[in-house]
């Protein structure tokens, strides 16, 4: 104070200069502690599987050769969890690809018709669900867009089978297309329990489960919409949950052409 005014400025300038260092400092912080939490929670959900193979396999051996029916039942569950396991690497592969898309990018892009795409879920999911109510909403008769197809139709599986894991047998389920303010939607709804208040801001995070215990019996890793979200961003757009009072509602956005 009362100094020249180069020096006031001079002051200012370094004052700030501090504080960019501070900020930069905490966001590495940050980042550092994200990172050993994701390594920890990604040892811990693989354990899981590895474990269980581990006991098939000690069961598998333990049990006697004349009892050839029960050894096919431990290879088959042993298998199952030999390829939950394998379900959980790609996830995390392509997390890891999907952080570092800077150096690498994760999607490969082309004209794709987002209706047709979305038609085709719905196919799968009424083959794979059968006896669930899927509605289509009428909507454009085509979308044709910019995108990785096999990537949103990823994010549209996983909404899709969200839906139906997630909710009481005969919940009925509807899917819908639309265009608004120059975005294309996809809305993916269900009237099951939905998600409690609490969780709704963390259905996103990595492993998040609203029950830990029953979701992961169902095969669920908790990755599913992390990494949904993940893709819908890498194609310029958003998943979201919408705020909806009589349904759980997921809204996928992309960029019109
Ligand atoms: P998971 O592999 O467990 O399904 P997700 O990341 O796909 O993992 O979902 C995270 C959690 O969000 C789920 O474990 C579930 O508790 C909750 N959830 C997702 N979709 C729905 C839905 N349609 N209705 C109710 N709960 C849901």
């Amino acid at each position: 104070p009362g100094g020249a005014p180069e020096v006031e400025e001079l002051r200012t300038a370094f004052n700030t200069m501090l504080e960019h260092i501070d900020d930069s400092l905490a966001v590495r912080a940050e980042a550092e502690q994200r990172l050993r939490r994701f390594v920890a929670d990604a040892s811990h959900e693989l354990r899981t599987p590895l474990m269980s193979v581990r006991g098939y396999a000690d069961l598998f051996q333990y049990a006697a050769a004349n009892e050839p029916a029960e050894r096919e039942r431990h290879l088959a569950r042993l298998r199952a969890e030999a390829a939950r396991m394998g379900v959980l690497l790609d996830d995390l592969l392509l997390l890891a690809r999907l952080d570092a898309a800077e150096v690498e990018a994760p999607l490969r892009p082309r004209d794709a018709d987002l209706v047709e795409l979305v038609g085709q879920a719905a196919d799968a999911f009424r083959a794979s669900h059968p006896g669930r109510a899927l509605t289509v909403a009428p909507g454009p008769a085509s979308l044709p867009l910019r995108l990785d197809p096999q990537r949103v139709r990823q994010v549209l599986d996983n909404l899709l089978t969200n839906a139906a894991v997630h909710t009481p047998p005969g919940t009925p389920v509807s899917v819908a297309v639309s265009v608004a303010d120059g975005r294309a939607l996809v809305r993916v709804a269900d009237r099951g329990p939905g998600i409690p208040a609490a969780d709704r801001s963390r259905v996103f995070d990595r492993f998040f489960r609203v029950d830990k215990a029953r979701s992961r019996d169902r095969g669920g890793s908790g990755l599913g919409l992390s990494v949904a979200r993940s893709l819908a961003e890498a194609h310029g757009g958003t998943l979201a949950l919408a705020d909806e009072p009589d349904a759980t509602a997921f809204v996928l956005t992309l960029p019109l052409r």
